[in-house]
């Protein structure tokens, strides 16, 4: 037998090996590029050669500096590297490559017998290993092997990065969330440690804007101690549904309502418990306000009908009064009678005044002259000016148009007014009346001036409240009953006052046309 020298089987070996390379892979990998670092230039060249007929892309380097260069420049799918090399060590090399370019997959060569540098590349992250002599027929298989693993890596990491980027997204916007809820949350875990607090819960039950996360919930907000909801929630495991508490909150003592419940993850483990809280301050108060509103309606009708009741046997009286007073009667009779008469004037003044506002009557708007109006009046409380020795003036002005009012019920407002203003003056003092157009508001003003003892600012807001008085014989009616009159005008009132120095009322009316039809 013909003995086949040894350069010969090499030749034919090595053909065949082409031959089979080629038929699998060629073409397909051709986009893929392999940096291979080694310093021996013969195991370099076989290493390329095969890798380049299985159809990749294949870059050589000797040394780490040669290496790192390619890397930066070449940006190579899968680095092969060996573990000792010119210039430093191969699994230096591998972190660098690693930390900086984490989608480049790395193949670690060791030599034969070295199983622990193996096994510590692949703990730092190699793809697999490549054991020295190397077995060129399987250096396709691995390197596939290996960028099947990188490309599963790299889709993972994404995978991973796409999910944080959504959680954070979601963070953020329950964040937001939270912000702008007009209630307080603050979540604990089972050791009631703070989880989430959102900027209500900081602003109403902290000083400042001190970051409490991982606090103790009691320690945070010592002023829900003594409550202990989120304690009981989850000692017992119930929530709890509209507490409410008077708290000492930043803002002062509040009414809180409260609501805590329990927090499980999506396995049904429970996480730890949640509070909301609303502020219902106001609402207790308006609450309150209309129970009291409530009351003082009933119990105003009830008056109604009493007085109502009286107003009969009253007018009985006065006509039996009027009677006796026409008998010859002797002189301390007739006072006393003079006395009773004016008793009973009084007292029905207070009852019609009072109907007036218990009953009113529907107004009856009528197109009327303001300002003759006044001139009117002014005859009628003239004469008590004068007693007074009280200067009555007027100034009106002289484009005042028509306005429709009730006129009875406007002669009333303007007779509380000068009322008023005659007995807040002892003597000497000034009533103003004046009436002015303001066009462009399509308004008249008409101003009740006086210049006698002044309303306290605190006084100001309880005016036109009924049976407030500050006189000895006033019923504390007639200004309720002049801003119910203007009311129904659709008008309003503003008082302007100065302590010691007088008063002026000033009434604003509509004129919009067709406003009454
Ligand atoms: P009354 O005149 O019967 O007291 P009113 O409702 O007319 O009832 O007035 C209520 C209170 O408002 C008065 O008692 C007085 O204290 C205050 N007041 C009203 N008008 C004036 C004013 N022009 N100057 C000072 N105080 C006034
Ligand atoms: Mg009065």
């Amino acid at each position: 037998m013909v003995e086949v020298p040894l350069k010969l089987q090499w030749h034919f070996f090595f053909r065949n090996e082409v031959l089979r390379i080629k038929q699998g892979n060629f073409g397909t990998n051709a986009h893929v590029k392999v940096l291979v670092v080694d310093d021996m230039l013969l195991h370099l060249q076989t290493i390329k050669l095969y890798l380049e007929l299985a159809g990749y892309q294949v870059i050589c380097a000797s040394n780490t500096n040669d290496a790192w260069r390619l890397v930066m420049e070449e940006c190579p799918d899968l680095v092969i590297l060996d573990v000792i090399i010119p210039g430093g060590n191969g699994l230096e090399l591998m972190a660098k490559i690693k930390q900086q370019f984490p989608n480049i997959g790395v193949i670690i060569m060791t030599a034969y017998g070295n199983e622990d540098v193996a096994a510590s590349a692949i703990k730092l992250g190699a793809l697999d290993y490549l054991p020295k002599p190397v077995r060129y027929n399987t250096l396709a298989n691995l390197v596939s092997r290996a960028l099947t693993k990188q490309r599963q890596l790299s889709e993972q990491a994404a995978h991973v990065s796409t999910l944080k980027h959504a959680y954070e997204e979601l963070q953020v916007s329950a964040d937001s969330i939270l912000g702008c809820l007009s209630a307080a949350v603050v979540a604990v875990d089972k050791n009631l440690n703070i989880n989430i607090c959102n900027r209500w819960a900081k602003e109403f039950f902290l000083n400042a804007d001190i970051d409490v996360i991982g606090c103790n919930f009691y320690q945070a907000f010592p002023c829900f101690r003594q409550l202990g909801l989120l304690k009981y929630t989850l000692e017992n495991n119930r929530r709890v549904r509209n507490y409410e508490a008077e708290v000492d909150t930043v803002k002062g003592i509040k009414i809180l309502n409260i609501n805590t419940d329990l927090i499980y993850d999506h396995r049904g483990q429970q996480l730890g418990a949640v509070a909301v809280i609303n502020d219902v301050t106001e609402l207790k108060q308006k609450e309150h306000l209309l129970q009291e509103k409530e009351k003082l309606a009933i119990v105003g009708q009830m008056a109604a009908c009493m007085a109502h009741e009286i107003k009969n046997p009253l007018t009985a009286i006065k006509g039996f009064v009027q009677i006796l007073a026409s008998k010859a009667l002797d002189d301390s009779a007739a006072n006393y009678i003079s006395i009773i008469n004016s008793e009973i004037e009084r007292m029905s003044e207070v009852i019609r005044d009072f109907l007036s506002l218990a009953k009113p009557q529907p107004p009856q708007f009528v197109e009327a002259d303001i300002n003759l109006l006044i001139q009117e009046m002014v005859l009628i409380f003239q004469s008590q000016a004068l007693m007074k020795n009280i200067n009555v003036a007027i100034d009106l002005a002289e484009n005042v148009p028509p306005v429709a009012i009730d006129i009875g019920k406007f002669k009333q407002v303007l007779l509380n007014l000068t009322q008023n203003a005659l007995e807040a003056m002892d003597k000497n003092g000034t009533i103003t009346i004046a009436t002015y157009f303001l066009s462009d508001q399509r308004e008249i003003r008409l101003d009740v001036k006086d210049t006698g003892c002044g309303i306290p600012p605190e006084k100001i807001k309880d005016l036109g409240m009924p049976f407030v008085t500050t006189k000895s014989n006033g019923t504390g009616l007639g200004l309720c009953i002049t801003f119910s009159i203007i009311e129904q005008h659709r008008g309003r009132v503003v008082v302007q006052s100065e302590v010691g120095k007088g008063t002026t009322f000033s009434v604003y009316l509509p004129i919009k046309d067709g406003q009454y039809e």
